[in-house]
């Protein structure tokens, strides 16, 4: 990581008795584009609020650029947010709504109106200034709402599933933009999703939250291909985990006794130790390959074309174990019929629990 920007130290939040963060230690990087990535109440506006100012925490510190900022108000923050809802000023134009940080911070009129204009160019809206907010299509929205909070030139923009609201095709489109728009701008992106696949697509370090919450960070080809947790296993993507028990220590891996046979993977565990081998639907392999390991036959149930593959759920014939695979659309496999699986060594990854 370069020199961390924002320092979140035994952050804690709780609602009477109900713990929506608890007790974060994160630092993220300056010019870092971050994602929380959680399921709907992990905690994730709750932290984007207390780096904005918005909640105070119940406990721990919030630092930015190496100031305690935990008891400054939101506006003193060099902070901005874009929030879920837009929560854009319907009665005033677009280049108003744009420059209205700038406004509050008594920049002039007309470099607030230039400033504007650059804004709404960047994100893809010039010309668009003098319209009304009630003209805009949702993308056009989300747009300007990302205009005004970068208008400001904030050292930390904190986007709170701010694409939640388009439909698929857009939603794309404006992921591309928002990394654009991040890696030209150099400014420190903490983004919040519970979409995986949006996560993995802008995101430099993915954060994977859980019941307020911790479960893995890191980059996300990482996070994906060598997940820290069971939960993170499941929710970056889709896995087959394979429960099972230690039997020996096996050079930097051990063996795990599992419903498909004995399987080696890399990692620590003692003798005895519950554990759950992960493998992703794409590395079971369906054709013969030098160093691959078997995992026994399994017979295909159903079967759907995704256009770039074939999604096969199958039964192991030992252990009576349901499987996701991926065929190539063109794999010799159909409903009802036995296969053998296999996978490489190192796509088995062992999970903690
Ligand atoms: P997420 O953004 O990941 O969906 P939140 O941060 O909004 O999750 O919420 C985390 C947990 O805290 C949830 O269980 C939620 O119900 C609870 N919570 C959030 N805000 C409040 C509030 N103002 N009062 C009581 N509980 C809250
Ligand atoms: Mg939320």
């Amino acid at each position: 990581m370069t020199e961390p920007l924002v320092e979140l130290v035994g952050l804690r939040k709780t609602y009477d008795r109900a713990v929506a963060v608890d007790k974060i230690d994160l630092a993220i990087g300056k010019g870092e584009f971050v994602v929380l990535l959680g399921p709907s109440g992990s905690g994730k506006t709750t932290i984007l609020s207390m780096i904005g100012g918005f909640t105070e925490p119940t406990e721990g510190r919030v630092r930015i650029g190496g100031i305690d900022v935990t008891a400054m108000p939101p506006a003193r923050r060099p902070t901005a947010t874009v929030f879920q809802d837009y929560a854009l000023f319907p009665h005033m134009s677009v280049s108003a709504n744009v420059g209205f940080g700038l406004a509050m911070r008594k920049v002039r009129r007309a470099e607030r109106e230039r400033r504007a204009e650059d804004m709404l160019r960047l994100v893809g809206l010039e010309g668009f200034g003098p319209r009304s907010i009630h003209q805009l299509s949702g993308g056009q929205r989300q747009r300007v709402a990302l205009a005004r909070a970068i208008a400001v030139e904030p050292t930390v923009l904190l986007l709170d599933e701010p694409l939640g609201a388009l439909d698929l095709a857009l939603r794309r489109q404006m992921q591309e933009e928002l990394v654009r728009i991040q890696k030209r701008l150099g400014t420190t992106f903490v983004h919040v999703t519970h979409d995986q696949e949006e996560a993995m697509s802008v995101a430099d370090t993915v954060i994977v939250m859980n019941r307020g919450r911790v479960e893995d960070s890191g980059q996300p080809a990482r996070v994906y291909l060598k997940p820290a947790t069971l939960f993170s296993a499941t929710f970056m993507g889709e896995s087959n985990i394979l429960s099972g028990r230690v039997t020996e220590r096996a050079g930097e891996g051990v063996r795990v006794e599992t419903a498909l046979g004995v399987l080696t993977a890399a990692g620590q565990a003692a003798p005895g130790d519950r554990v759950h081998l992960s493998i992703r639907p794409e590395q079971l392999l369906l054709e013969p390959a030098a160093g691959e390991v078997s995992l026994g036959r399994a017979r295909i149930a159903e079967m759907s074309f995704q256009g770039t593959h074939l999604r096969c759920h199958a039964r192991s014939e030992s252990g009576d174990l349901e499987l996701l695979l991926r065929a190539r659309v063109d794999a010799p496999v159909a409903v009802g019929e036995a296969i053998e699986l296999r996978a490489w060594p190192a796509d088995i990854v062992l999970l903690k629990d």
